[in-house]
């Protein structure tokens, strides 16, 4: 429960001797408390004991029903960690193998996410472009220019915890969704539209590392019309299962490829598995549209790495004689991520862009990845993102073909009114809605009268006694033990 308790302090162990269990702290109902759903303890549970709510019988019986077209999207962190379901060492490169069984799973077409974080780079980089000319003065802003840092708004978790915990810095994400809503939604209303098909012939299944995905597809925010961008999303390791029970020996199989148009990624859509990958991936891009010129080196070593925290910046070549300095933080893990918000709120961090993801390492490190012991899973995931992309011929988002035509055909160009109805979101203050600020008081603090009641209603120890938790596990009633015999008193 270090995981939880360290970061987030949702879970934790109570009580002594026979009555040790695991409970929450203060909440009756998980739903209720201020977990981000990172699935970080469902992933080191030594016994099994936690999961994420799983999806894939569901999405077992809609292939084998043949009523949707049933298109699968893959995470790039899920390539490097599902051949460990297989059986393979952790950090094997299995994306052939993978969209082959998904494939003789039945899925229709297999995209790539790589896609979609390519579009994700050139909405937030020229969002982030935005934002650093009104902050420059070389832009006059209509209303209050949107403030800096901009934070990343990739991770589900990360976006959750400011919405709960850091409401204020609202305002500092980036409105862009997340690659995975921006596939859903760039599959249900432009690939349908080319392909004559209504979104709810489709539907769309994410294959993510990660747990808090589930929750993000499920938003209100995430769809139009009346049907969502994401159906069903699997975690890397409920599609390991998926395999065994269906007897398909992915690492054995052929490689096969994935499907136009939106099988199309470069390398640093892959990056995005990686803590550094966004930035590095926003870097060659942002770069290169200011200066005009090529980057020198495409690696970005300062951002690179299994480090909590790191910063870096980057000289930009303005028009003239201009420079200017873009400062970049990055942080992976809830502990790194609480440090430097404190940071930038005291004022004692000053960057223009940051990027956060709550999982250790970044989404190879994801709650829903496969449970492989060992000291150096994290590193060996993280290299294969990196060899992926070094040995790829399209390593930058801007020169993704498939994405070049999304916008002349589409979209327009990046940011456009067309690119902000599909490709953007809202986040909303729900700190009083769950989370520390409302329902979380710390130990000292006086506890809400409606959090007091409920505690009441449920039996639960009154507010008097500190922290609340509902056991997850309740201890079975045991007989009283016998006094201890006390140890004979010895002397010399
Ligand atoms: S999902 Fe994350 S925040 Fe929620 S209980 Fe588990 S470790 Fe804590
Ligand atoms: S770091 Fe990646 S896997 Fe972890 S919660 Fe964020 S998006 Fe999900």
């Amino acid at each position: 429960m270090a995981t939880c308790e360290e970061g987030m302090n949702v879970l934790g162990m109570f009580n002594r001797g026979r009555d040790r269990h695991i409970g929450f702290y203060h909440e009756s109902d998980l739903e209720l408390s201020k977990c981000i759903e990172c699935g970080q303890c469902v992933s080191v549970c030594p016994v099994g004991a936690l999961s994420e709510h799983t999806s894939w019988r569901q999405v077992l019986s809609l292939l084998q029903s043949k009523r949707k077209i049933m298109v699968a999207q893959t995470a790039p962190a899920v390539r490097v960690a599902i051949g460990e379901e297989a059986g393979l060492a952790p950090g094997s490169v299995t994306t052939g193998q993978m969209v082959a069984g998904l494939k003789r799973l039945g899925f229709d077409y297999v995209f790539d996410t790589d896609f979609a974080a390519d579009l994700t780079i050139m909405e937030e980089g020229m969002e982030l472009l935005q934002r650093l000319k009104l902050a420059w003065g070389l832009e006059k802003s209509a209303g209050t220019p949107p403030p800096l840092p901009m934070f990343t708004s990739c991770c589900p978790a990360w976006v959750t915890l400011v919405e709960t915990e850091y409401p204020e810095l609202i305002p500092n994400l980036s409105s862009c969704k997340s690659p995975q809503q921006m596939m859903g939604a760039t599959v249900k209303a432009v690939w349908c539209k080319r392909n004559n098909l209504q979104p709810e012939d489709v539907c769309m299944v994410s294959i993510m590392p990660c747990t808090a995905k589930k929750h993000e597809a499920a938003r209100p925010e995430m769809g139009r019309d009346g049907y969502k961008d994401i159906d069903h999303v699997l975690t890397t390791r409920e599609l390991g299962r998926m395999f065994r029970f269906q007897h398909i020996d992915m690492a054995s199989l052929p490689k096969d490829s994935y499907d136009d148009p939106m099988g199309t990624g470069s390398g640093a859509g892959v990056l995005f598995g990686n803590t550094g990958g966004v930035m590095e991936a926003a870097v060659r891009t942002v770069y290169e549209v200011v200066t005009g010129k090529e980057l020198p080196h495409l690696s970005l070593e300062a951002v690179r790495g299994l480090k909590g925290t790191k910063e870096a910046s980057l000289q930009l070549q303005l028009d003239g004689d201009t420079t200017k300095t873009v400062r970049v933080a990055v942080c992976s893990g809830v502990v790194n991520a609480r440090k430097l918000v404190e940071d930038v709120r005291a004022g004692t961090a000053n960057y223009d862009f940051v990027e956060v993801m709550s999982c250790p390492g970044g989404c190879i490190g994801g709650g829903g990845q496969p449970k492989t012991k060992g000291p150096d899973v994290l590193q060996r995931r993280m290299a294969a993102v990196y060899s992926i992309d070094s040995n790829m011929h399209l390593r930058k988002s801007h020169e993704n073909p498939q994405i070049k035509k999304l916008y002349a055909d589409e979209l327009g160009k990046p940011n456009s009114e067309e690119a902000h109805h599909l490709l953007h979101t809202k986040y909303h203050d729900r700190s009083t809605e769950r989370g520390s600020g409302a329902v979380f008081a710390k130990e000292d603090a006086p506890m809400p009268e409606e959090v007091a009641a409920a505690l009441h209603e449920s039996n639960m120890p009154g507010p008097a006694a500190g922290w609340k938790f509902q056991p997850l596990f309740k201890p079975q009633q045991q007989p009283e033990a016998p006094p201890r015999r006390q140890p004979a008193t010895r002397g010399f």
